[in-house]
């Protein structure tokens, strides 16, 4: 259940937020309106509104929120955008994606964590399109896209997801072994991609299918 105190915990995440940086009201807006503490293991339930990255299921992480905030920032996202995300993991960061408004795909590799989201958040009334699989490969069958958000460590800018990026889009990306820098890769309406360079943070690492 999302409490009154939960709300006022948020909104002082919210002010933690703001004086890391964070500007985009839309994007602080969508923070506001996620329980995080939902998304997480109930013995952390206390802390769910720390600004911290916090153990879930099968080894994996539940991003920190300025991590959330500052990769969905770097989207420039608007109602309506068909967005794709790699990484599904507890389901936060396409929460946070959905009270935005925008169409989106999820993929997640792990079986226990995609079975585990896929019932939250529908518990939850969010509606996104979930896969389990590789998100190396990202969702042909759906592509294009006009954003790609990758919330794992990825070795590289993987090809195929490339491939699947509208012309005009934008990918945000961490990329790295032990650290990774977030990379904002665009490419404009000739085909043409730029890369930038937005930071260090640190992710689980991107993995490669579970069958191969
Ligand atoms: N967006 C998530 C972050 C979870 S951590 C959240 O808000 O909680 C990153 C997730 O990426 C993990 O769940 C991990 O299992 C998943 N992952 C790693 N490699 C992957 C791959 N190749 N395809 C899809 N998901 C992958």
């Amino acid at each position: 259940m999302d409490q009154h105190r939960h709300k006022g915990q948020r909104g002082k995440l919210i002010r933690t937020l703001i004086q890391k940086g964070i500007r985009d009201e839309e994007v602080l807006k969508a923070i506001y309106q996620v329980p995080r503490h939902l998304f997480m293991d109930s013995s952390f339930e206390d802390f769910a509104y720390q600004d911290k990255a916090f153990p879930i299921a099968a080894d994996q992480t539940i991003s920190q929120p300025y991590t959330v905030a500052f990769q969905t920032a770097l989207l420039q996202l608007s109602k309506g955008l068909k967005v794709l995300e790699i990484g599904t993991g507890s389901g936060y960061q396409a929460a946070v994606l959905c009270e935005l408004g925008v169409k989106l795909y999820t993929i997640e590799r792990q079986k226990e964590l995609f079975t585990q989201t896929r019932s939250l958040m529908s518990k939850l009334r969010y509606n996104l399109r979930m896969k389990f699989g590789d998100g190396f490969a990202g969702m042909p069958t759906f592509a294009p896209f006009d954003r790609i958000i990758v919330t794992c460590g990825a070795p590289d800018i993987p090809l195929e997801l490339l491939k699947q990026l509208k012309k005009g889009g934008r990918m945000v990306i961490p990329v790295g072994n032990d650290t990774q820098q977030m990379k904002l890769v665009k490419k404009d309406e000739a085909g043409e991609v730029s890369v930038e360079n937005h930071g260090d943070f640190r992710f689980v690492p991107m993995l490669p299918n579970r069958s191969s």
